[in-house]
């Protein structure tokens, strides 16, 4: 016997919804394991506690699986669990790897029952990395880790105590003596040196280069990386960086390489920093990321690179939902 799994969302307690995502989620389930209706021999559902108003079992009934025994139960309360999901096991009898299917934002992986995995994405300044982790991140309901940050807070002191960034012993001697942590606070990362919240200084374009330079430092980038590494094997996050999937986490469950051409990186992060109130000339802004791709792609130790294992993505023509749903898709054909 072979169980395929799934789960669907629904954007209310209402019958036809229940009834509407129920027979959307099975057919899905058979068509890309396919499966006859007769190869399944039950299915059973289970709803999260705000789900009443139908049971998903008589659904599936009335959609034409009256062939298997059908049951539905409701699941206790999750803290922090996705809301309004139904979930289903359908077992065949059929020799079949199982594909299983997640609908409308159903997480593929329960936090309660899942143990802890990574997901790394790597790639050059503007890929839209960061914006992609944080969205993968918010969507699994698990942590965001922009590692870029944390060398960015790095050259920030350096930068405001008039340390030379290209002196890594003075470098490692500030940062010994310096505080740095990360704190969520409704789910987005705080940078904080000594206590202060620097999250917002660290983007001012001056520090990105100042980063790139300190981050060569093997010393630095040890520490950081043993930082980095602390955080991911306690709790399941996505990590963004340069050398997650390479040095960081060799290992991470899931790693993608993003990248874009430097015009399509510039202009977002242009539109970014303008955004922010940030006045900036776009060639040169385009310069400072040529350079500083050199800077990290030319280092010693831990350079900026494609990792053999990962999926490697262009974004220069995908909108950021398209890579975020692209990404889904890769992570749920490797469970
Ligand atoms: O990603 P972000 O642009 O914030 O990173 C700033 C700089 O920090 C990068 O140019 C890179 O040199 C460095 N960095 C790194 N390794 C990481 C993350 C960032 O070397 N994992």
């Amino acid at each position: 016997m072979v169980v395929v799994r799934g789960a669907t969302t629904i954007a209310a307690d209402d019958k036809d919804e229940i009834k509407y995502a129920t027979a959307e989620l099975l057919k899905q389930i058979s068509s890309c394991n396919g499966l006859i209706k007769d190869e399944i021999v039950s299915i059973v559902f289970s709803s999260t506690s705000d789900i009443h108003s139908y049971y998903p079992a008589k659904a599936a009934r009335e959609a034409g699986y009256e062939g298997c025994s059908l049951f539905s139960t409701m699941e206790p309360e999750i803290e922090g669990g996705l809301r309004l999901c139904i979930r289903v096991m359908v077992f065949v009898e059929k020799n079949i790897v199982p594909r299983h299917i997640y609908l409308r934002g159903a997480k593929i992986l329960r936090k309660d029952l899942t143990s802890v995995f990574n997901v790394a994405i790597d790639g050059p300044a503007g890929s839209g990395k960061s914006t992609v982790a944080k969205l993968l991140a918010k969507d699994y309901n698990i942590l965001h880790l922009d590692t870029g940050a944390m060398y960015r807070a790095c050259a920030l002191k350096a930068l405001e105590s008039g340390v030379d960034i290209n002196d890594e012993a003075a470098i490692v001697d500030l940062m010994r003596n310096v505080k740095l942590d990360i704190q969520y606070i409704d789910g987005v990362q705080h940078t904080l040196l000594d206590g202060e919240d620097v999250s917002e200084r660290i983007r001012e374009p001056h520090v990105s280069m100042a980063a790139s330079t300190v981050s060569k430092h093997p010393s630095v980038r040890m520490h950081m990386a043993e930082k980095q590494r602390e955080i991911a094997h306690k709790m399941s996050c996505v990590l963004d960086g340069r050398d997650i999937g390479t040095f960081v986490l060799p290992d991470a469950d899931f790693k993608f390489y993003l990248t874009a051409t430097p015009d399509v990186r510039a202009k977002r992060r242009y539109d970014e920093l303008l955004a922010k109130g940030h006045k900036v000339d776009f060639e040169e802004l385009k310069k400072e990321i040529v350079c500083r791709d050199e800077q990290d792609i030319n280092r010693k130790i831990a350079p900026l690179k494609l990792a053999e294992d990962a999926t490697l993505v262009d974004t220069s023509d995908m909108t950021i939902e398209e890579v975020v749903a692209f990404l889904k898709r890769k992570m749920q054909e490797k469970i």
